[in-house]
């Protein structure tokens, strides 16, 4: 085992530095695991080159770190990963890198969570404690695949968007981009764009809008419009900006955007211009697939297409629930909150989740605030209220090995409250306060050489000699240097005194 941690955070992606951020602004000390060897690995191993993000900056932002001014609007990869980087390195976030949780258990007796880790570069197993648990490891922990028949037979190249970075290599070949989603689409952009046959599958029904129709509709609910109304605005916008699109293969659903995203979790696909290519017959779109038979696939509508490769465009899972032992049943079998928006962030025994709500990066950075503020209040109410357990105060000295506190106001039993309302059990006080002279205790002296203090009344470098040969040493605060000094000058200042006096009386016979 290795110590005991208040907080554990398992992903070192935006939800795992976010909540890190907030815990530390609040000086709540954490661990962070992570499986890979850097922060933030899906963005910077798993995303295509031509990737920005689809929302406006403002809402794809950490806590306590707005993007700068000067960064643009809809921010390529390659910059928000920088935005990360400069995030960790600020909030000084370092993560045990290399270690790939494999289980997390809360254990009943001590109420602490028991996290079971696999070090990546020699297997070696290790064992965490934390008081709490958030599990920070994404929607998109792992590639999805979907299971079609005859696609073991398939001699070209299987590949998931997880995988892809561009369409170099693919110029002149056939390419079946599967899924429909804002990867697939910007993919078969990139692909046609980049000169190779595609066609995209279109499965389900698909909400087509650009980037600032969906700005502009972020900014209405940010200023309390009805969903609905927004909803309705955006889809006339659609109409007016992309026409009837069923022609081309693509059925629009007819509830609108933001309705689709709060109750099913389902993004619109934001336009990178797919749908121009589409309409100018650069990019085919298909139905749904029947099976594949050799290199050829077959689809519902009955046609049959031959392709080199097959790209699957179809998301990604979570893993939470194959690490987390969770009896409660926090997290549902796709491995995401079972509780709904905007109770889903917090479980029972200490448990949190953060990032896993399908809302983007604002929902993460929400999550991140809700879990450090509910951190920081337990902590600090359970602190106040109870008088902890020898254990329980060993350990919180291990969290807390320096706090730092403002004045005491009062004590209270064995509680300290200080001025900033806290309250802390003590066993010990330890006073560092100084000590103070007594010589005005003995010293029955009325020219007031000495002040109440029992200290000099004069000012150094006046303060070592009073009258009717009194003097003091050591009484001035300037240390051993002011001893030798007061030494010097009191040996002198007799010394002169007795001199002269002898010279001065005529000595008798
Ligand atoms: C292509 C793409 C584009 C997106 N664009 C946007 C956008 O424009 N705007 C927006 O708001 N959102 C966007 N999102 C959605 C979301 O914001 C991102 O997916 C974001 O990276 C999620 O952050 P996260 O920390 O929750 O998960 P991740 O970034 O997936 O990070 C999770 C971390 O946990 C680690 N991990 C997983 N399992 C374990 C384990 N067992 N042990 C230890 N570590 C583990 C992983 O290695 C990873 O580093 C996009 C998503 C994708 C895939």
């Amino acid at each position: 085992m290795d110590g005991a941690h208040p907080v554990i955070i398992i992903g070192a992606g935006p939800a795992g530095l976010a909540t890190a951020a907030c815990l530390s602004v609040r000086s709540i000390p954490y661990l962070i695991l992570e499986r890979e060897d850097c922060i933030a690995s899906l963005w910077r191993h798993r995303t295509y080159s031509r990737l920005k993000l689809h929302l406006d900056k403002r809402f794809c932002q950490l806590p306590h770190m707005p993007h700068p001014a000067d960064s643009p609007t809809y921010m390529p990869r390659d910059r928000f990963i920088r935005y990360l980087d400069d995030y960790a390195a600020k909030f000084d976030v370092v993560p045990e890198f290399g270690s790939d949780v494999e289980s997390a258990v809360f254990r009943e007796g001590d109420g602490r969570w028991v996290v079971k880790v696999r070090r990546v570069e020699n297997g070696e197993e290790r064992e965490y404690v934390g008081r709490y648990l958030v599990a920070a490891t994404g929607e998109n922990a792992e590639p999805n695949v979907p299971k079609i028949e005859g696609i073991e037979g398939f001699s070209g190249e299987l590949i998931h968007s997880a995988d892809y970075k561009n369409g170099t290599k693919y110029k002149g070949k056939r390419v079946l981009v599967v899924g429909s989603g804002n990867s697939g689409m910007e993919i078969a952009y990139d692909l046609s764009s980049h000169g190779a046959v595609t066609s995209i599958c279109v499965r389900g029904e698909v909400q087509v809008m650009s980037k600032e129709m969906i700005n502009f509709g972020m900014h209405l609910l940010k200023y309390n419009m009805p969903l609905t109304i927004v909803d309705s605005f955006l889809i006339l916008l659609s109409n007016i900006k992309y026409g009837d699109l069923s022609k081309f293969g693509i059925k629009k659903p007819k509830d609108g955007p933001f309705f689709l995203k709060a109750t099913v979790g389902r993004s619109p696909v934001i336009d990178v211009g797919t749908i121009h290519k589409i309409k100018k017959g650069e990019i085919q779109v298909l139905p749904a697939i029947s099976f594949i038979e050799g290199d050829w696939v077959k689809f519902t509508n009955g046609e049959s297409h031959y392709f080199d490769t097959i790209l699957f465009a179809t998301g990604y899972k979570s893993l939470a629930n194959k690490w987390l032992k969770d009896e409660k049943n926090f997290l549902n079998e796709k491995g995401l909150p079972a509780r709904k928006f905007p109770d889903h962030w917090k479980g029972e025994n200490g448990i949190y989740s953060a990032g896993l709500s399908r809302r983007g990066l604002e929902g993460i950075a929400s999550d991140a605030r809700l879990i450090s503020n509910d951190i920081d209040s337990t902590l600090k109410s359970e602190r106040s209220m109870t008088k902890p357990s020898y254990e329980a105060y060993r350990e919180e000295r291990t969290i807390f090995p320096s706090k730092v506190l403002p004045a005491i106001s009062f004590i209270e039993g064995d509680w300290v409250k200080f001025t900033n309302g806290e309250s802390h059990y003590f066993d010990t006080i330890l006073f560092a306060t100084g000590y103070k002279s007594l010589a005005n205790k003995w010293l029955k002296d009325e020219k007031n050489f000495l002040n109440e203090k029992g200290l000099p009344a004069r000012k150094f470098p006046d303060h070592w000699k009073g009258e009717n040969g009194i003097y003091s040493a050591g009484l001035s605060r300037r240390g051993l240097e002011g001893i030798a000094s007061d030494a010097r000058l009191i040996s002198n200042d007799i010394d002169s005194t007795l001199k002269s006096e002898r010279s001065m009386t005529k000595p008798s016979c």
